[in-house]
């Protein structure tokens, strides 16, 4: 028994596109989800030094990386998290000092 081909529509406007396109041509979608340039190796670095761990949502729901860089992204962002509260912490403290300073000096 030979199924026929299902036709492939887009998620968002629900109008006919080809299987091989990555967007659709009516509306923009993206159609390869978790295959977008975002989720590439290239695009997670681009979006960890850009935004920092809030980049590991994309980590996550990539395809295209596998496990083992899942688990190599998610520490080093992780780590980075915690390098950016700490720096954070501190220029508030000095932040903090600076004020009291200025308003000391009244
Ligand atoms: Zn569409």
């Amino acid at each position: 028994m030979n199924l026929p081909q299902q036709p492939f529509t887009c998620p968002r406007c629900h109008l006919l596109v080809e299987e091989k396109d990555n967007f659709c041509r009516h509306c923009g979608k993206t159609l390869k989800t978790g295959q977008t340039f975002f989720y590439s190796h290239t695009g997670i670095i681009l979006l960890a030094v850009l935004i920092g761990p809030f980049a590991l949502p994309c980590v996550w729901m990539s395809k295209q990386i596998s496990l083992t860089a899942k688990g190599i992204y998610t520490a080093v962002l992780l780590i980075l998290g915690v390098l950016l509260v700490q720096m954070c912490y501190r220029m508030y403290q000095l932040t903090l000092s600076v004020t009291q300073g200025y308003l000391g000096a009244f």
